[in-house]
C-alpha cells in the first residue's frame, strides 16, 4: 500500500489511489482542502489579469503552492 502525505498540511492519505483526493500541482501531491484552497487564494489574482497567459498562471501557481509548503498551510 502506498501512503503519501500533503505537502502543504502534511496530512496522510492510506490509500491515494482509491480514495481520489490527491491531487499533483507543480510535481507536488497536495490533498482535496489544500487545492481548494489554493485555487481560491490565486483566484482574486487571476481574476482581471490582462492579458492571461499560461506561463504567467504556472509561476503564479508555482510561487503561490511554494509559499504554502514553507508555512505549512494554504
Ligand atoms: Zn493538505
Amino acid at each position: 500500500m502506498i501512503s503519501i502525505a500533503c505537502d502543504v498540511c502534511k496530512k496522510k492519505m492510506d490509500d491515494p489511489q482509491t480514495d481520489r483526493n490527491f491531487f499533483y500541482v507543480i510535481n507536488h501531491s497536495i490533498c482535496e482542502p489544500c487545492k481548494d484552497n489554493l485555487e481560491y487564494q490565486i483566484k482574486s489574482t487571476v481574476r482581471g489579469r490582462e492579458p492571461f497567459t499560461m506561463e504567467w498562471y504556472e509561476k503564479l501557481l508555482r510561487d503561490s503552492l511554494g509559499k504554502a509548503i514553507q508555512k505549512g498551510k494554504i
